[in-house]
């Protein structure tokens, strides 16, 4: 499209839309909700309207805001935006509610008293500090408690309470160990910002926070983004929506769009009455609906009608598409999780005949279930990428250097010095860094750096002293090297080799295959592709970059991949052909939801996923599917019987490479010999669900075993004896997995 010859936006843009769109992308003042079904143009009618207020009302391209939820959709609306809008479409501001609130923070730090390059806490940083703080309260917990903790905390910001306030908002009854929460709450609160940093939970609840303190930075605010639209509304949770009412409340140039049946983080806080009140929440609000699909088939969206019609209180909607007929949906159904991964590879390999890479994409409910299909993709040698995974960024290599570069920018990240203070490991024990903890509250000497220094002061002494000086020595140096704005691939390389964490890494690669330094590969391309995208960049620059990412945003790569994700990392994304992978009762819809009774959120997330889907559907599950080292018999979907009938063709007894095998009668057996897979059965040890290697206690904590099903790891403890006897195993992805060692397949290596 040539953007400078075009003279007549509006008729341009007005052609693309269909009656209620037209009016929607019109109305540009004012508060609009768009409150329509999967695929009917919603996030269309957004990209539309944001170029007819730039181009037809002239308003700068810098005064829009669009927020949405996942950093895939806000890709791919700022792509959408620049077809739509032309180059101008670059200088609104797209992002998502993280996103925008970590900009937010990190323009404003001054009023958190926290420097600019504070740090961002994930899960295991989390889950470091309140392990620490729950020690205080000996005999009561233990330190895998810390995720009730951690959820509630997270819970509570995202109702915008404080430990201050919280007696005032939240029923303590309702919850356990509340004799303490609120204390564990503000203990953890002081220790993050005695470390300067800010969890994910923060990067909506203080921006709410600070516009209520500081009147002036909101006014700020409102006069820098006097439009806003907001993509997937159903899905806000009480901070985002105060968010949004206190950008939003003065201008009320707000347009929200969304889906009741579309509601899928109810789990996490999000309330659908968000977007059922908004006509309340403003009393002059325009409301526009749309009806027609231009996404799906009609065969595809009948099975999503079908479905989604079993639930109530929803608000009537009537979608129809005009893409009449289209190939028949299929259900297949293979022998165990391994061949259900084989074919959902075969249905991948069909349809890449026709279809582009990027335009097909496998999703599941549970992120434990990508491992198996990725190993399929990759043993295909299929193109593939993970979305909304930590895959990368969640690995250990990738997790101690990224505590390194943390604590390197910001001293006083006690989170990142827990993780680098014996990575590797130097002789210096749990006392000891208790000691340096201690010695920061007391001296007031915020900077890890100064306080690994100054260890005989702080009552080290010997070997722990001597590692701790030598430790603030190197930490010195690279921070001058860092601050010299070094090349950083460079600098990657001198953190490796003076930490010793080269040495590591290749031994255990040597040792274990663990392939450790090739991830460590990867990120020197990513730093290297950073520095070369930004000049100037800086480590703290690259921190800041990486530390919302859940996907990479490398389009070229993307554009050749097949698209791995979780159903809820899918939400407002459409592909050709689209395969629901785990079609099982306990799997989709997921046992927990079972347990309590309320599958209907289950099935929202049903709907969104097969919505997703243009023009080919394939569902697979699997006869058995192996679960903590067993395999376990699984039942098909309810949601089967809810599918209209006629719409799905079912395909029984589908078996990859062979006959399937007779149904089991258990519903709980030990892991069945090579069928599984292919690797396990030319290694000696596997074969049988009891492994007699394991009978008198051959193992012993430090051992390097393999285990037929999650691969490399090392005996961290065992626990118990006899048969019931325990074994903790720390896996090279990370993972520490507890399994019942007789019925383990494991050997020494
Ligand atoms: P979801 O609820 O899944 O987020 P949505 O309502 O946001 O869906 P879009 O993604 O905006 O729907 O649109 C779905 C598809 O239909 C897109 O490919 C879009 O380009 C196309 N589409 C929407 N409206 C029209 C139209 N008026 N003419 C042609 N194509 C359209
Ligand atoms: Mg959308």
């Amino acid at each position: 499209m040539n953007f400078a010859t075009m003279t007549d936006w509006k008729d341009q843009i007005l052609s693309k839309l269909n009656e209620p769109q037209q009016q929607a992308v019109q109305t540009v003042r004012g508060p609009l909700l768009i409150l329509a079904g999967a695929g009917s143009g919603k996030t269309r009618t957004i990209i539309h309207r944001m170029a007819y207020i730039i181009h037809v009302e002239k308003v700068p391209a810098h005064y829009l805001a669009a927020v949405t939820f996942t950093n895939k959709a806000a890709a791919e609306m700022r792509s959408r935006l620049l077809n739509t809008a032309g180059p101008i479409g670059s200088e609104c501001t797209v992002r998502t509610f993280h996103s925008l609130g970590l900009y937010l923070l990190r323009r404003n730090a001054q009023y958190l008293e926290y420097p600019e390059n504070f740090s961002i806490w994930d899960d295991s940083d989390q889950q470091q500090a309140i392990s620490a703080i729950l020690e205080k309260f000996p005999g009561k917990f233990n330190k895998t408690q810390y995720r009730y903790f951690a959820n509630s905390i997270s819970a509570f910001k995202d109702k915008l309470v404080t430990p201050q306030n919280l007696p005032d908002h939240i029923d303590l009854d309702e919850y356990e160990f509340n004799d303490i929460l609120q204390e564990v709450y503000q203990l953890y609160e002081a220790r993050k910002t005695a470390s300067f940093a800010v969890d994910f939970a923060d990067l909506i609840s203080l921006p709410c926070h600070l516009f209520e303190k500081f009147p002036e930075l909101l006014t700020r605010w409102q006069n820098r983004y006097p439009f806003w639209l907001i993509d997937e509304y159903q899905d806000t949770n009480f901070a985002q929506y105060k968010f949004v009412q206190h950008v939003a409340s003065r201008d009320k140039n707000l347009c929200v769009v969304g889906d009741d049946d579309q509601a899928i983080y109810g789990w996490r806080g999000a309330d659908v009455k968000n977007i059922l009140d908004f006509g309340t929440d403003f009393k002059d609000a325009t409301v526009i609906k749309l009806e027609e699909n231009y996404r799906s088939t009609k065969v595809i969206l009948d099975i999503a009608n079908g479905v989604i019609e079993n639930n109530y209180e929803r608000m009537a909607k009537h979608l129809f598409t005009s893409r009449e007929g289209g190939e028949t949906p299929v259900l297949f159904t293979a022998a165990d999780d391994v061949q259900e991964a084989a074919k959902v590879v075969s249905l991948v390999r069909q349809s890449l005949t026709d279809t582009p890479a990027s335009e097909i994409a496998v999703l599941y409910r549970t992120n434990s279930q990508s491992r198996l299909l990725e190993e399929a993709m990759l043993n295909a040698k299929i193109n593939y990428r993970v979305y909304g995974g930590l895959s990368f960024f969640a690995r250990k290599e990738i997790k101690d250097i990224l505590a390194y570069f943390k604590l390197i920018v910001n001293g006083k990240d006690e989170a990142a010095f827990a993780r680098v203070i014996n990575t590797p490991p130097r002789g210096i024990g749990d006392k000891s860094v208790e000691k340096i903890l201690t010695a920061r509250i007391d001296s007031r000497i915020g900077d890890f750096t100064d306080l690994l220094a100054q260890g005989d002061q702080n009552g080290l002494s010997g070997k722990a002293r001597d590692a701790a000086a030598k430790l603030a020595e190197q930490l010195k140096a690279l921070r001058k090297k860092a601050e010299a704005r070094a090349d950083l691939g460079f600098f990657l390389d001198e953190l490796l080799e003076m930490t010793g964490l080269a040495k590591v890494y290749e031994e255990e690669d040597r040792l274990l295959g663990s392939g450790r330094m090739e991830y460590v590969g990867e990120l020197r391309n990513s730093l290297l592709n950073y520095q070369r995208q930004t000049s100037q960049a800086t480590l703290g620059d690259y921190l800041q970059q990486i530390s919302l990412i859940t996907t990479t945003e490398d389009h070229e790569a993307e554009k050749a991949s097949v698209s791995l994700m979780t159903v809820h990392n899918a939400k407002g994304l459409e592909f050709e052909t689209v395969i629901i992978a785990g079609f099982e009762k306990d799997l989709f819809p997921h046992f927990l939801a079972e347990r309590d009774g309320d599958i209907s959120e289950e099935r929202r997330l049903f709907y969104v996923a097969v919505t997703r889907a243009k023009s080919r559907l394939y569902l697979t599950q699997a006869e058995r599917r192996m679960r903590q080292g067993f395999y376990e018999q699984s039942k098909t979907s309810p949601f089967l019987n809810e599918i209209p009938h006629g719409l799905l063709r079912v395909e029984k007894g589908y078996s990859v490479g062979g006959s399937a095998p007779k149904p089991f009668k258990q519903s709980f057996i030990p892991r069945a010999p090579a069928a599984a897979k292919p690797t396990a059965s030319s290694s000696p040890g596997f074969g049988s669900g009891i492994n007699p290697q394991n009978k008198g206690g051959k193992f012993s904590s430090g051992d390097k075993i393999l285990h037929s099903n999650f691969g490399k790891g090392r005996v961290l403890r065992l626990e118990g004896d006899g048969d019931s006897q325990r074994i903790h195993i720390l896996f090279d992805d990370g993972k520490t997995r507890k399994f019942i060692l007789k019925f383990t397949d494991l050997k020494i290596i």
